[in-house]
């Protein structure tokens, strides 16, 4: 399993390593489309070929040659023939054609393009080619030649172009007055014959084109900038090293590309790509949008095109990051923040209303609690003197003889009821006998009552008590203090006037019944009553004689 396991592990990381190398060392295959046949003009490119400054960029460039069958270099790219491409100027034509073109680098800061005429026929200006036969040219690529006319205030209708296109023997031949060009080839072609020749610049005429543009399409450089930056540096490292190493790069050129071409003519090749190129004045591959715009609107004043479009874009410019993903990526952040505010602030506005209402309804329920508490209190005291009411004894005294009985404690009931009360009333008014009621009940609370007796105001001026183990003898001793405490008791009157009293004290044994108790205290109290008040008598069952 452990072995299994390892394999497949083993497998993983080799298919991963592979994938990597795989990335590492996979070249872009990229094409080259020449402008013309293999020359020194292209040296550049063959340098960072042979040198390996292509490879080092992991790009495989294929050069394909140009030459009068091709399709012209910027429509092989718009056929998708080739990936790059060597122009004219006339790049900014096609821009402002509407063709998806962009230039990467200008390796020409003068156009090589040039008029040729034979010295011995003497024209040497524009204005002297008037009506003489002139081959017809490829107007996009040798634009800046007819410009020459138009700068010098020259109408082209009146210019004799015959169809044809010519060669250095068609200039000696007379076929046709002047030739059009390469600096570089047709002057050393008609040295070598011996002829003398006049070069018809453009240069001189206030037109200075660039010449030899890498272009690509727009597309292409949209969806590769790292590839068009690996090759335009390439290529320029390529121009730089060929121009430095001339010797090599001739020998390179004579052995696989250009055969048929003589040392010497590539030696003299050279030199004048080198003077048109400028490598110590001008930044290799250097551009000027100014001039591009100069070069634009000079095809457009000469009517070498109706293309409207601008060139802004010719130049390549890195194409900027899209950052849709990134804004989208914020905006959704953005909403769901929102969306996370607005559930956590619902939330946090019902809690809070869940939370007051709690706390509502628990300062409802205390307060209903507390109303209960003194609707009980108020139903089992009575409200004059605050001590039980005559239900509230039953209620509670009866529980407490079940407890007792059970226990076997003895138990005994002390019924009171104040003497000539009816008097107190009629002698000092009612407001004084609630007093008195109220002092009295005081002071049997506070000289006799313990925590466990149960005292309660069960009529008008009556009260009992009872007595938790406590036997007959022990309440007798009770009754006797009680007697004490209130002939003692002194209670205040209006104008310092005081009234004493006294009560009488039934007395019974507590067995079962609470309420038949009471009646057995009620009959000892009417007893007390009837010995002159003042005194208390203890209930003794009828077979039984009673006891004072
Ligand atoms: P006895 O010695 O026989 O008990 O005579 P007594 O006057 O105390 O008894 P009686 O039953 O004739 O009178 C009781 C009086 O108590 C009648 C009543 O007006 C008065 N009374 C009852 N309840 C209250 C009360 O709450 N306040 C006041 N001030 N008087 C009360
Ligand atoms: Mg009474
Ligand atoms: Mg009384």
């Amino acid at each position: 399993m452990i072995h299994l396991f390892k394999t497949r592990r083993l497998a993983l990381g080799l298919a991963f390593s592979l994938c990597f190398c795989f990335k590492l060392f996979a070249q872009d295959t990229v094409r080259l489309q020449l402008k013309w046949n293999h020359q020194f003009q292209f040296a550049g490119y063959y340098m960072a070929l042979e040198k390996g400054f292509y490879q080092q960029k992991n790009l495989n460039v294929e050069i394909l040659e140009g030459n009068k069958t091709a399709s012209p270099p910027l429509d092989a790219i718009l056929n998708n023939e080739a990936d790059f491409a060597i122009s004219s100027s006339s790049v900014a034509i096609y821009r402002m054609e509407g063709y998806p073109l962009v230039a990467l680098a200008a390796i020409m800061q003068t156009s090589p393009l040039v008029w040729i005429t034979l010295k011995d026929k003497d024209f040497a200006t524009p204005h002297e080619l008037i009506g003489r036969k002139l081959p017809v040219l490829t107007p996009n690529e040798s634009a800046e030649l007819l410009t020459v006319f138009r700068m010098e205030g020259l109408d082209l209708k009146q210019i004799n172009f015959i169809n044809h296109r010519a060669t250095v023997d068609d200039l000696i031949n007379n076929k046709v007055d002047a030739i059009n060009g390469y600096i570089a080839n047709e002057p050393f072609l008609l040295d070598k014959l011996g002829h003398q020749y006049n070069l018809i610049r453009p240069k001189n005429y206030g037109v200075n084109f660039y010449n030899d543009v890498l272009v690509t399409h727009e597309k292409f450089a949209k969806n590769n900038p790292e590839i068009i930056e690996n090759f335009t540096a390439a290529s320029l490292q390529g121009w730089q090293y060929a121009l430095e190493n001339i010797d090599e790069t001739i020998s390179i050129i004579r052995n696989k590309y250009a055969p048929n071409k003589s040392l010497e003519h590539l030696l003299y090749e050279a030199k004048v790509i080198q003077s048109l190129i400028m490598p110590e004045l001008v930044q290799l591959g250097h551009m000027n949008p100014g001039r591009w715009q100069f070069i634009a609107d000079t095809y457009k004043e000469l009517n070498l095109t109706q293309g409207d479009n601008s060139i802004e874009g010719l130049i390549y410019t890195r194409p900027k990051a899209d950052l849709t993903w990134f804004i989208h990526a914020i905006v959704l952040s953005l909403v769901i923040i929102l969306v996370l505010l607005v559930i956590t602030w619902r939330f946090a506005y019902l809690s809070s209303t869940l939370k007051r209402e709690i706390s509502r309804r628990q300062y409802a329920e205390r307060k209903l609690i507390k109303a209960n508490n003194e609707l009980k209190a108020q139903a089992s005291s009575d409200p004059l003197t605050q001590i039980y009411n005559r239900r509230a004894f039953f209620d509670k005294g009866q529980s407490i003889v079940r407890f007792a009985t059970r226990k076997n404690y003895p138990m005994s009931l002390l019924m009171i009821d104040i003497d000539y009360f009816k008097k107190i009333n009629d002698q000092y008014g009612h407001a004084a006998g609630d007093l008195a009621l109220q002092k009295v009940c005081d002071c049997i609370k506070a000289e006799v009552i313990r925590s466990h007796d149960i005292f309660a105001r069960i009529g008008g001026e009556e009260f009992a008590i009872l007595m938790v183990d406590c036997d007959l003898q022990a309440s007798e001793n009770v009754a006797d203090r009680i007697h004490k405490r209130i002939q003692e008791l002194h209670i205040p009157w209006k104008n310092s006037q005081s009234f004493t009293l006294t009560v009488s004290i039934g007395i019974a044994p507590v067995t079962n019944e609470l309420s038949e108790s009471l009646t057995q205290a009620d009959i000892a109290l009417y007893r007390a009553k009837q010995n002159g008040r003042n005194c208390h008598f203890t209930y003794i069952d009828e077979d039984e004689k009673d006891v004072v």
